[in-house]
C-alpha cells in the first residue's frame, strides 16, 4: 500500500512531504528540502530543479522558471529545441521529479498526492494543476488551498478552538484567509486576495528605482528599456526592438533587485553594484527607508484586503487569535510591521518554506489507509470558494450584458445551484443551450474571468411548447466548476462541451459597456414618416436619426427605408449603397422597390398578402429566448419574407404557438445586407410587437457595429 504525499507546487520552489509515524516529514530532493521550480531543456535531455535553475541564468530561452504564474492562462507556450511545452507539461515535470524523489525516499511506488494551490486560484488554474498532477502519474486526492495547509500544519494538535488569519504573500500572488479551527475541524470562513501582487512586484519597484539612478547618471531616456519590464504574462512592449545588451541588463537588474530585497529583510542598508550596465556603472546604497517607501503602497493593498476579508467574515481584528504568515515575501519587514499594526503580531513557522507541503502531507495522511506505518489523523476541512460564479447574461432594459451571479463567493464547497431555463426548440437541428461562465464579483463581465463557453446539446424537440431545461451549476470540493443540465420533463441529461474562447475577447468589453449601442457611433438615416413609421421606434429607443431628404447621399451605417414615404432614393442609389457595404432596413412594402434595385435577386410573392395577428412566439434562434408574442404581421403563406443578398446573419424565428409550425424567419444582416421586415403599421404596434421590433432594430445595430450580442446573450432571463 503506497503512501499518499503532500506537495507544495510553488512559484519559486516545490516541496514534498509525507505523514510518517505521527508527524509530517519533508522529503529530500537532490539532498535539499526544496526543489527549485525550474526546468531547462538541452538537446540531450531536460534538467529539472537546481541544475535547471543554474542553467536558466545562462540559457533563459531554453529554460522555464515560475511556471505557476502561467498555469491556466490558456495561452502560454514555450518552444524549446523544436518542441512545445505548456504550463501543464512543465508543472508535470516538476511533480514527476518530486514523485521520483518520494519513491526513492520511501522505497515504493507513490501514486496519490494532495497538491496545494493558492486560495485565490481560479477555476482554470486549479483545473490545469490537477491535470499536471495526473500527467505526472498521481491520483490527485485533493487540491488544498495553501493557507488551509499552513493552518493545518500550525493548528493541528494545538488543542483549542481558535480563529486564524493566514496571510500568504508569495512571489506572484497574495491571498488572505480566515479559518475557524475547532479541534481537528478546519473551516475556512472567508478568502480574499489579489492575483497580481507578490514579491516579484517588489523586485520590479526596485528595478524601476535603479533604472532611475542609471537615467540620472547617463542622462539617457530609458523609456524603451523600462518597457521591457512588463508585468508577468503580459507581452513586453519593447521586446521586439530590445538589444541583447538590454536583455542582459534586464536580467542583471532583476537579480540584483531580488538580492537587495532579501538583504533588506535583515539589514538596514544594502549596496547594489553593477559594473558596465547600460553605459554606466551602478554602485548605490539602498536603505530600508527607501525600499519601504517604494513598496508601501503595495503592502497597503494587502492590508486593505485583510480589512475586506474580516468584514466579509463579520469579524474584527480582536476576534483573530493567531495570524500566520506564509510565503517568501512575508519575510519583508514592512509586511510584518503592517500586519502587526492591522491585526496583531504574526506567527511564522520555523519551516516557513515547508509548512504548506507539511500541511498537505497531514491531509494526505488523513486520507491514508490504516495499515500504513502511520497513524492517520482525523481532520475535517471545509473550504470556501474565493470567487463568485456567474453567467454572462443579456439585460434587455439596459441593452448590455451583465454578470448574473449564481453562486456567491465565500460559499462552502462543494456546492450546487440549479437554474431553470426555457427554450424554443426546432425540428431538424441540434437544440442547444449556451452559457458563458464567469468568475468574479463585478457586474461587468469584462472585469471578470471568462471561464469558457458551456454548450449543452441534445435538447429534445418539444413541438408547440417551450422545452424546460435545468442547469446545475456548482463547485466541487477542489473549487473546480461543475455544470450539468437535464430536461425537466424527461430527466434526460444533456451533453456538455466546453468551447475554448476566441483569442479576441474585446467584444466582451464592448458589450459590457451599456454604451456599446451608443448611437453617436452610428449614423442612421430614416425616410420621412409614412405608412410605416420606423422613426417612432427609433425615438422610443432613444436613437437619434437623420430624416432622409431628396438627393441626400446615403452615407450612413443603416438606412431605414419606408417605401411608401413621400421621398425615397432611386433604385440605383439603393443598389450602390448596398454594394458599397451599406446596411439597409427595408419595411414591409419594400418588395417592389427592392425588386427594382435588385431585379430577380429576391423572391417575392405579394399576391396573397394579408394582414393578420397570429398567436406566435417569436424566438431568437441564437439567444433561445422569446422576444415577442402574438405578432401582427403582414404575411404571405407562399413565400418566406426573408431576404438576403449576401447570406444570413443571426436569425429570429417566428413559430406558431398552437401548432409549433415555423411561420417565418427574419434575418438581421451585417454590412452590405438588407434586413427586411414585414410588420404592419409600425405606428400602432402592440407592446409585444413593439418590443420585438425594438429588439430587431437593436440587434441590427449591434450587427452593423460589429458587437456580437448573440455571443454573450446566452442566459435566458425568465
Ligand atoms: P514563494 O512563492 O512563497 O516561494 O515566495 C517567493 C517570493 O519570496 C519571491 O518573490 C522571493 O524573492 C521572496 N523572498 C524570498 N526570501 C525573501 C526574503 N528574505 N525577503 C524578502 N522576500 C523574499
Amino acid at each position: 500500500m503506497a503512501y499518499p504525499i503532500g506537495i507544495d507546487l510553488g512559484t519559486t520552489n516545490c516541496v514534498a512531504a509525507v505523514w510518517q509515524r505521527g508527524q509530517a516529514v519533508t522529503i529530500p530532493v537532490d539532498g535539499q528540502g526544496t526543489l527549485p521550480s525550474a526546468i531547462s531543456v538541452r538537446s540531450d535531455g531536460i534538467l529539472i530543479g537546481q541544475p535547471a535553475k543554474g542553467r536558466a541564468q545562462i540559457a533563459p530561452a531554453s529554460s522555464v522558471t515560475s511556471v505557476k504564474r502561467f498555469i491556466g492562462d490558456g495561452k502560454t507556450k514555450w518552444e524549446i529545441e523544436g518542441k512545445t511545452y505548456t504550463p501543464v507539461d512543465v508543472s508535470a515535470m516538476l511533480l514527476g521529479r518530486l514523485k521520483e524523489a518520494a519513491e526513492a525516499h520511501l522505497g515504493e511506488a507513490i501514486t496519490e498526492a494532495v497538491i496545494t494551490v493558492p486560495a485565490y486560484f481560479n477555476n482554470n488554474q486549479k483545473r490545469d494543476t490537477k491535470l499536471a498532477g495526473e500527467a505526472a502519474g498521481f491520483e490527485v486526492l485533493q487540491l488544498l488551498p495553501e493557507p488551509t495547509a499552513a493552518a493545518i500544519q500550525y493548528g493541528l494538535d494545538k488543542g483549542k478552538n481558535q480563529t486564524l488569519l493566514v496571510y500568504d504573500l508569495g512571489g506572484g500572488t497574495f491571498d488572505v484567509s480566515i479559518l475557524e479551527v475547532k479541534e481537528n475541524d478546519f473551516n475556512v470562513v472567508a478568502v480574499d486576495g489579489d492575483f497580481h501582487l507578490g514579491g516579484d512586484d517588489f523586485d520590479l519597484l526596485l528595478v524601476d528605482h535603479l533604472i532611475g539612478l542609471i537615467e540620472e547618471q547617463t542622462k539617457e531616456d530609458m523609456g524603451l528599456f523600462r518597457s521591457l519590464f512588463g508585468r508577468k504574462g503580459k507581452k513586453k512592449k519593447g521586446s521586439e526592438t530590445a538589444t541583447r545588451e538590454m536583455l542582459l541588463a534586464r536580467q542583471r537588474l532583476k537579480e540584483a533587485a531580488e538580492i537587495a530585497k532579501i538583504e533588506l529583510s535583515q539589514a538596514d542598508r544594502t549596496c547594489v553594484s553593477l559594473p558596465n550596465i547600460l553605459g554606466t556603472s551602478l554602485d548605490e546604497e539602498i536603505t530600508i527607508d527607501t525600499y519601504n517607501r517604494l513598496i508601501e503602497p503595495m503592502v497597503a493593498r494587502t492590508i486593505e484586503k485583510i480589512r475586506e476579508v474580516l468584514a466579509s467574515a463579520r469579524l474584527t481584528s480582536d476576534d483573530i487569535d493567531r495570524v500566520i504568515l506564509v510565503g517568501g515575501s512575508t519575510r519583508n519587514r514592512l509586511v510584518k510591521e503592517q500586519v502587526t499594526k492591522a491585526v496583531k503580531e504574526p506567527w511564522t513557522s520555523e519551516h516557513v518554506d515547508e509548512a504548506v507541503a507539511q500541511g498537505a502531507a497531514i491531509v494526505a495522511g488523513s486520507m491514508a489507509a490504516p495499515d500504513l506505518d502511520m497513524t492517520p489523523v482525523e481532520i475535517n476541512i471545509n473550504n470556501v470558494t474565493p470567487f463568485s460564479l456567474g453567467v454572462c447574461s443579456y439585460e434587455k432594459e439596459s441593452t448590455r450584458c451583465i454578470n448574473s451571479i449564481i453562486i456567491h463567493k465565500n460559499r462552502p464547497v462543494p456546492c450546487e445551484e440549479a437554474r431553470p431555463y426555457e427554450l424554443q426548440t426546432a425540428a431538424g437541428r441540434d437544440n442547444k443551450l449556451e452559457a458563458y461562465m464567469l468568475q468574479g464579483e463585478s457586474e461587468n463581465p469584462a472585469e471578470c474571468l471568462v471561464i469558457g463557453k458551456y454548450i449543452f446539446t441534445g435538447v429534445s424537440h418539444t413541438p408547440g411548447a417551450l422545452a424546460k431545461v435545468e442547469i446545475q451549476y456548482g463547485y466541487d470540493k477542489n473549487g473546480i466548476i461543475t455544470a450539468a443540465a437535464r430536461e425537466q420533463s424527461t430527466g434526460k441529461a444533456l451533453e456538455l462541451h466546453v468551447e475554448a474562447l476566441p483569442d479576441d475577447m474585446t467584444w466582451l468589453d464592448e458589450i459590457s459597456r451599456g454604451g456599446s449601442f451608443d448611437p453617436s457611433n452610428l449614423k442612421l438615416i430614416v425616410t420621412p414618416p409614412g405608412y410605416d413609421d420606423v422613426g417612432s421606434v427609433l425615438t422610443s429607443l432613444q436613437l437619434p436619426f437623420i430624416v432622409y431628404t431628396e438627393r441626400q447621399p446615403l452615407d450612413c451605417d443603416i438606412f431605414f427605408w419606408n417605401c411608401l414615404a413621400s421621398t425615397h432614393p432611386s433604385a440605383e442609389a439603393i443598389r450602390d449603397y448596398v454594394s458599397d457595404g451599406g446596411c439597409l432596413y427595408a419595411s414591409c412594402c419594400a418588395a417592389r422597390d427592392l425588386d427594382d434595385a435588385f431585379p430577380g435577386a429576391i423572391e417575392f410573392d405579394h399576391s396573397g398578402c394579408r394582414s393578420e395577428t397570429i398567436q406566435a412566439d417569436v424566438i431568437d434562434m441564437d439567444l433561445t429566448k422569446t422576444v415577442g408574442k402574438n405578432l401582427r404581421i403582414q404575411y404571405n403563406t407562399a413565400a418566406c419574407y426573408t431576404v438576403s443578398l449576401q447570406g444570413p446573419g443571426s436569425k429570429v424565428l417566428l413559430r406558431e404557438a398552437a401548432t409549433g409550425k415555423d411561420v417565418m424567419v427574419m434575418v438581421p444582416f451585417g454590412k452590405g445586407h438588407i434586413f427586411y421586415t414585414c410588420f404592419h403599421h409600425h405606428e400602432d404596434l402592440s407592446k409585444d410587437e413593439k418590443s420585438l421590433l425594438q429588439f430587431l432594430v437593436m440587434k441590427q445595430i449591434s450587427v452593423v457595429s460589429g458587437i456580437p450580442i448573440e455571443a454573450v446573450s446566452s442566459e435566458i432571463r425568465t
